[in-house]
Order: structure tokens, then C-alpha cells, then sequence
């Protein structure tokens, strides 16, 4: 089709391109264009890349692609269909059979299960330690790490790991390493959003986020992104290839155009809620323990306030809360009584897995979102003879609560309903 309407250069808003497959207009374009696809010897990131197939390249991701590496202050983006999809193709393109991962014991269930399901079977495992005591990952790192993997704050808990003291250890173990060798950081800041935090400014490596949540925000769509330093581009891009795991991009779309220009003022609204209702819950007489970074009972408070500032350098707790009941049955049965009048009667409130939405979401990790604690857990006390394993720091009475953008005076009095019939 050839027409003179063309006109990409004076758009405001970016045409949403779909386009399975692209016109070549010679054979020697399509060699060209095979031939460049993720090679060294081309600087994708300076020229117009020639377009062959969607599941190799193509303009929308590829924008959104730029603007997710700038908001992470990293230099290349490489988008996935999820989270997941990220996560995975950043571990596997840095490791092969033999390798290992440190991990901090306490992950997003699905990148545990990945762990402890999957990666084995390739022949990489994972020593899961707690990272809240950096020390723990000197000892745990053997000659075939190559990666340290975490997620701060970490998915429910909202432990808090120092990015900084990691790289310091993480320098110390890559000294007289290979380029092959090298460990890398991983940090999964899908809790934060880059508006919370920076973690490649802070010493990591890489940066993985589900755009599903806070980037995508409005929850209709699933995506990933890996971030991290040039050298990688080509790697994952090839892996992403033959994988296949590849952000369409009408999902693409709907993060350049509505989430992540939005991200700032949704965070700063939800964030400004989080610490307001944070506090309720805080001194509510049937809360046991409140967990959110912004308050001052927050065990890690100083960390806190070093590590997670906005762009402007002001302190940012960002919009995830977590918190117990105090129990007078079993351990899980206030949280359940109480989630299900939510789940029920709230007029704002939904009880729902994912987070970061402009919906204000609620949900039981224990059960839900970090069941695959339980199973993995289940397996290894069948096979030990004893119980819980050391690993599973997930508490059956947690209940995640991701405040969205409605009026908080509305999403306390839905808590407030709650906590009387729990
Ligand atoms: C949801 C989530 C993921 C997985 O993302 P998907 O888009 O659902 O695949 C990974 N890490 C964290 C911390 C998450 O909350």
C-alpha cells in the first residue's frame, strides 16, 4: 500500500501500528534487515531500525521501549507480553547450565515458583537467603553465581533490601571475574515504579517490572520490561525472538499513551492516600502490625528515606500497604472474615490479585498471589518428614492492600465496615 497520508514525524499522539509482518521493498532491504537484527556491529539506538516481523521489532514497543529506559535512568528497554516473560528472559539470557542465583527468601510467588520449578530443570538453582542482612549474600555467592536477585520493596511484606550495600558486595565477588563470569544484580522494582525509586542509579544492574502494574495502571493490560545497560540489548532481544514472548503492541499502546505519562500523578495521589490510611490502619485497635514505608513505626525507616525518593528527591513511599489482624482463632480466620465482608459489602475496595491500579485492590498473599510458598513448602515437608521449610516467610494472616485513586475518606470507611465484622 503505498499512500501519501504518511505523516509519523507530526502526530502528538503516536499511531497505534499493527502490523504483523512489514513491506520490504527489496530483497536486499530484507537481507539488510535480517543482518542488522540485534547484531554488534549495529547501534539500533541511533538509526531507524528496519522493520521485518513483530516478534523482532517494531515501532510502538519500540518507543515505549525508550521512554521506560529514560524513566529507569538506564540506557536500553526490551518489553515482554508480562511481567513474568521479563523475568524470566533476564534470568536465563545471563545464566546457563551450572550457574546459580541468590535470591532473597521472600519473592513475588510466580518468580519463586520460576525459581523452584523451572530453573532447575535448566540446570540453574537458586539459594534463596535474607537479604535484609547483606552479609548473608557474600556467603551465599559461589564461583558460579551470576546473578542476585531481589525484588525492594519486596511483594507483600515490603521488606526493604539496601541496593547499595549489595552492589558493594556484589563489586567485591565480580573482582578478577570474566565478562562471563560477572554477577549481575537483578531488582524486580515493580512495587515502587520508578516514580518511588531508581534502582539502576543505586547500584543494580537491571531493572524488571511487571507493566501490568503501577506503569500500566489502569489494568487493562499485561506487559514487561527489561532495563539495564546496552551490552544486554542484543541478548535479550534475540532471546525475546526465539522465546517469543513479545509485548504486542496494541498493549504497548495503551503504557506510552496512558500509563506511564500518568505515572507520576497517579503515584503521587495514591502515595498521598497510602501514608493518610496507613496511619488509620495503624491505630485501628483490631490491627496487630501495619507495614508500609512511610510510617514511622517502619523497621526500616532509614533505609526508607535514603532509597526511595521521586525525581525530585523527596521521600517516596509509594501506594502498597501491608498488615495483620490481631487474631483471636486461627491464624488466618480474622483476615478471612474481614476480607470476605470487603469482598462483599465495600462500595470502592475490590478483592482482587495484581496492584498498582487506579481500583484500590485487596487480597490474602498466603493463599493467593504467594500460594506457590505453600506448595513448594508442601513437597519439601512430605519429602523431609518435617514442616515449614525455612524459605517460607510468607504469614498465613497477611492481607496486601494497593491503594488506588478513589477518595480516602471512601476507602477507610469500606476498612472501617470491615474490621467491625472481622
Ligand atoms: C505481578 C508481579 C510480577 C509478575 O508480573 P505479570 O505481569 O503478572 O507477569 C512480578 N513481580 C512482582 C513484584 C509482581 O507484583
Amino acid at each position: 500500500m503505498r499512500t501519501p497520508k504518511w505523516d509519523y514525524s507530526h502526530h502528538v499522539v503516536p499511531p497505534l501500528t499493527s502490523s504483523a509482518t512489514f513491506r520490504l521493498s527489496s530483497s536486499q532491504r530484507g537481507a539488510r534487515g535480517f543482518f542488522e537484527f540485534a547484531c554488534d556491529r549495529v547501534d539500533t539506538t541511533r538509526q531507524v531500525p528496519i522493520y521485518i516481523y513483530d516478534r523482532l521489532d517494531e515501532p510502538t514497543r519500540g518507543m515505549l521501549e525508550e521512554n521506560l529506559a529514560a524513566a529507569e535512568q538506564g540506557e536500553i528497554g526490551v518489553c515482554f507480553s508480562t511481567g513474568m516473560a521479563a523475568i524470566s528472559a533476564s534470568i536465563a539470557s545471563l545464566t546457563r547450565n551450572g550457574d546459580q542465583v541468590v535470591a532473597h527468601n521472600t519473592l513475588y510467588g510466580c518468580t519463586y515458583s520460576l525459581m523452584t520449578n523451572w530453573l532447575p530443570r535448566q540446570g540453574v538453582n537458586t539459594r534463596f537467603v535474607d537479604m535484609r542482612n547483606p552479609k548473608e549474600i557474600a556467603k551465599a555467592i559461589s564461583a558460579r553465581t551470576r546473578i542476585v536477585y531481589f525484588e525492594t520493596p519486596v511483594n507483600p511484606n515490603l521488606e526493604l533490601i539496601d541496593i547499595g550495600a549489595v552492589r558493594e558486595i556484589v563489586d567485591r565477588a565480580n573482582h578478577g571475574r570474566s565478562e562471563l563470569e560477572k554477577i549481575h544484580i537483578v531488582v524486580d522494582n515493580t512495587f515502587a515504579t520508578p516514580f518511588c525509586q531508581r534502582p539502576l542509579t543505586l547500584g543494580a544492574h537491571i531493572v524488571v517490572h511487571s507493566l501490568t502494574k503501577g506503569i500500566g495502571g489502569f489494568g487493562t493490560d499485561m506487559g514487561g520490561v527489561v532495563i539495564g545497560p546496552k551490552s544486554l540489548h542484543n541478548v535479550l532481544f534475540m532471546y525475546r525472538k526465539d522465546f517469543g514472548g513479545v509485548l504486542s503492541p496494541k498493549a504497548a499502546w495503551n503504557v506510552l499513551v496512558y500509563g506511564l505519562p500518568s505515572l507520576a500523578a497517579r503515584m503521587a495521589n495514591m502515595q498521598k492516600s497510602a501514608g493518610y490510611i496507613a496511619n488509620w490502619l495503624d491505630e485501628h485497635p483490631k490491627v496487630h502490625k501495619v507495614l508500609y514505608p512511610g510510617l514511622n513505626s517502619f523497621p526500616q525507616q532509614e533505609l526508607a528515606e535514603r532509597q526511595m525518593v521521586d525525581y525530585r528527591g523527596k521521600f517516596a513511599p509509594g501506594s502498597m500497604i501491608y498488615f495483620t489482624l490481631r487474631e483471636k482463632g486461627g491464624a488466618n480466620q480474622a483476615a478471612e472474615k474481614f476480607i470476605n465482608y470487603v469482598a462483599d459489602k465495600a462500595y470502592c475496595i475490590t478483592l482482587a490479585v495484581s496492584l498498582g491500579q487506579v481500583k484500590t485492590l485487596i487480597e490474602n498473599p498466603y493463599s493467593m498471589t504467594h500460594s506457590a510458598y505453600l506448595a513448594v513448602d508442601a513437597n519439601k515437608a512430605k519429602k523431609n518428614g518435617h514442616g515449614s521449610c525455612e524459605t517460607n516467610r510468607v504469614e498465613p494472616g497477611g492481607i496486601r492492600l494497593s491503594i488506588g485513586l478513589e477518595d480516602r475518606d471512601d476507602i477507610i470507611a469500606d476498612l472501617e465496615a470491615g474490621l467491625a465484622h472481622a
